[in-house]
């Protein structure tokens, strides 16, 4: 088939399209689903001995470690259960460095000598695993021949069901690490950062009055998202193999016209939405909100905020959930930070908090002056986190896809900074000033039990260009990319986060020893950060041309790309704030700087043999069978003694030329020899690929506006886009 007949053909198939059924239909009350696939506390409470759940909850709730016997009582519960909702198979669940989620299956059935089956499943195996981890990323720290790493059920997330035509299996979601204990996967270093960070938030809490409280980080993660209709998505090997587009020009009809910012969700998309809504709901996944986004084709989903380590099992399990179900409605769903060229890209928003349930968060200006001096403690704890750790947070979002967006004017730049909105600031501003002068004169604010006035609770204008914003209750990171999992940026900012929260109530507790009175030891402490780390708060339009160059003057840094960014993992401050907090040691330091060059490297390299692959055996020809046919036709015009206009022949030749010289330097760079160190093949990446990349897609899209339709081979943006 020629170019244009696969393209007609995917369309037609588009158009004959009949979505399935949805069967959320109404007739089930959400509540009746929600969480029926999820052995929850309440599951647990039903089936299982008063003293095994007491013993069960409080792992949960305090971190108790598990008794082996309650194990054995657990296990035992769940197999039963889990056989009752039809599982087969039980599978530990965890989040190899490759930013995916891995299982391991096991049948839960074991032969007996009889002929005859007998489900097994023992307290060990709940709580251990012992994957083959050959194949998973360990940036050096395991040998192959100790291939093996360890998976251990995380309490504190619960299992559920999974549910597949061809069987159900039961999740167990697990940390994974190696046999000599260090982390291979995303949940360990979270669950350690969360511990961390509780600890001292209890201090600051213990010293204002609120004795042993256990504080958690929330997390609510927004999700962007695009959908194509799978025809399409099938004949674009760019999309298939790396989750974005290597070629085409930018639709006629573009985002000019704002009309799908919260426009009308079409049917099609809204039967998909139902659907994943039931199969999150089953999940105990509770998802909120759904709205188009900026982009045509492109979508948003923000379920409610959970505890950090179950908002990001919650996370992977909807971009696994979004992925089936798309299919299942003819459509695929695309996580990449940047499918489309020239279209706004997807982002990851990671709305944080830390509280509990008795205080709820602690970043609520409270109703009381002394409420709102502990909600600004919190606050300027993130002000010194943010400022001292920008780094670390930049280099938490670090990726080849995400690259593509940060800094491009629709993300947040690379600069991080935080938006506080004008009367908060303003708060801050009184307080700094405070230092200079110990009068109640106008405009200086003093922090005290009686005298603080109540705070804004809205933070009244929402900066969308700022990476780090506080919304009313929580502040958002907007940085981190759409396709990569929350347990990164989460794990950060606990910890950066449990550094502050640490420094503050060390110098409060001195403060208090030496005799300072605690109004004032708050107020000293307020107007000590305000002023070291008052640079890092910008209020402003991060997308100006002015912003780059203020941010400097402030000293803060602009780390634009994954390769600049990085090397934050392995500074010395760096590996001695998380193995102060017990999150990385300096192995696992290095063994993370060395997956993100990895990955950077391999993204990148796969992108550059498809651009070739694509470059060579689709475009060139597509364009030299044009170019043939303007040229018989001016020799055709030129026998008949018509006068030919030799320009279309020179308008068409100059992009095919580009394009050969682009894929022969493009070729040259897939195939150089650059060692094998991870460094040398990310710069190579950099350096080589991804300009060879540019150039040859240049040439190529430039053809793509000549060349006749009808030859085209790829579906255009046109098509992807638009026709749903
Ligand atoms: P917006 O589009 O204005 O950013 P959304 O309603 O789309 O807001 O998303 C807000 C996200 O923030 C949701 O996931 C929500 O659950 C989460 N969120 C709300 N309050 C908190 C909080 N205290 N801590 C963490 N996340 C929160
Ligand atoms: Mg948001």
């Amino acid at each position: 088939m020629s170019g244009n007949a696969v393209r007609r053909e995917a369309i037609w198939n588009v158009e004959a399209y009949v979505p399935p059924a949805v069967s959320f239909n109404g007739a089930e009350a959400p509540g009746e689903i929600f969480g029926q696939n999820v052995f929850s506390k309440a599951v647990m409470q039903k089936r299982l001995p008063k003293s095994v759940y007491k013993s069960v909850t409080a792992t949960i709730e305090h971190g108790a470690t598990l008794d082996p016997a309650v194990a054995d009582a657990v296990a035992s519960a769940m197999k039963d259960w889990a056989l009752e909702k039809g599982a087969t198979h039980y599978a530990h669940v965890f989040y190899p460095l490759t930013g995916l989620t891995a299982e391991k299956h096991d049948s839960f059935f074991e032969p007996v000598g009889d002929g005859t089956s007998l489900a097994e499943f023992a307290g060990k195996t709940l709580v251990q695993g012992e994957p083959d981890a050959s194949s998973f990323p360990n940036g050096g720290l395991r040998n192959t021949f100790e291939a093996r790493g360890y998976t251990g059920w995380d309490v504190t997330s619960p299992a559920y069901i999974l549910e597949n035509p061809n069987g159900n299996t039961l999740c167990i979601p697990t940390v994974f690490v190696s046999m000599t204990g260090e982390a291979l996967d995303h949940k360990t270093p979270l669950l350690r950062s969360q511990q961390a960070m509780g600890e001292h938030a209890a201090r600051i809490l213990a010293l204002f009055g609120h004795e042993d409280q256990k504080v958690v980080a929330f997390c609510g993660p927004e999700q962007e998202y695009f959908l194509v209709d799978r025809h399409f998505f099938l004949s674009r090997p760019d999309l298939l193999n790396a989750g974005r587009t290597l070629f085409g020009t930018k639709p006629p009809k573009g985002q000019e016209f704002d009309d799908h910012y919260f426009g009308a969700i079409p049917d099609r998309v809204l039967g998909f939405m139902m659907d994943t809504e039931r199969e999150l709901f089953k999940l105990g996944i509770p998802a909120k909100t759904r709205h188009n986004e900026v982009a045509p084709g492109q979508f948003e989903i923000a379920p409610m905020f959970e505890r950090g380590n179950l908002a990001a099992d919650h996370q992977q399990l909807l971009m696994t959930t979004f992925k089936t179900v798309a299919k299942k409605h003819g459509m695929e769903c695309l996580f990449h930070e940047k499918p489309f060229a020239g279209v706004n890209g997807s982002g990851k928003h990671v709305n944080f908090s830390l509280g509990n349930a008795e205080l709820g968060s602690l970043l609520v200006p409270g109703d009381t002056p002394h409420d709102n001096a502990q909600f600004l403690v919190f606050c300027a704890a993130v002000i010194r986190a943010v400022h001292t750790y920008a780094g670390l947070l930049r280099a938490s979002v670090a990726s080849a896809t995400n690259d593509h967006r940060l800094g491009a004017n629709e993300a947040p730049p690379a600069i991080i900074s935080i938006f506080l909105g004008d009367q908060l600031a303003d708060v801050f501003e009184q307080i700094a000033k405070g230092a200079a002068s110990s009068s109640k004169g106008k405009g200086v604010m003093h922090i005290g039990v009686d005298t603080l006035p109540v705070l804004p609770t809205d933070p009244g204008d929402r900066n969308r260009t700022s990476p780090f914003a506080f919304t009313g209750n929580r502040f958002e990171f907007r940085a981190p990319g759409s396709m990569q999992t929350v347990a990164g940026p989460m794990t950060t900012i606990n910890t950066i986060m449990a550094d502050s929260l640490d420094y503050a109530a060390t110098e409060l507790e001195a403060a208090i020893a030496a005799g300072t009175e605690f109004d004032t030891a708050v107020q000293n402490l307020l107007t000590e950060i305000i002023t070291d780390h008052g640079d890092v708060v910008f209020n402003g339009d991060g997308y100006s041309a002015e912003w780059p160059i203020e941010a400097e003057q402030r000293g803060l840094a602009n780390l634009r790309t994954t390769l600049d960014a990085l090397p934050e993992l392995i500074t010395d401050s760096a590996m001695e704030l998380f193995e102060k907090y017990g999150v990385f040691n300096h192995r696992e330091m290095h063994s993370r700087y060395e997956i993100g060059l990895e990955q950077y490297a391999l993204t990148i390299g796969v992108e550059a043999r498809l651009a070739l692959e694509i470059g060579t055996t689709a475009i060139l020809p597509a364009a030299v069978k044009h170019q043939t046919e303007i040229a018989l036709n001016i020799g055709a015009l030129k026998a008949a003694g018509v006068e030919a206009d030799t320009a279309p022949l020179d308008e068409v030749t100059a992009p095919i030329t580009a394009l050969r010289a682009g894929l022969a330097t493009l070729r040259a760079a897939v195939k150089a020899d650059v060692g094998h160190s991870a460094l040398a093949e990310a710069e190579h990446a950099r350096d080589a690929l991804l300009p060879a990349m540019t150039e040859v897609r240049a040439a190529a899209d430039a053809l793509e506006e000549l060349v006749a339709d009808e030859l085209w081979p790829l579906p255009t943006y046109q098509e992807m886009l638009f026709i749903l």
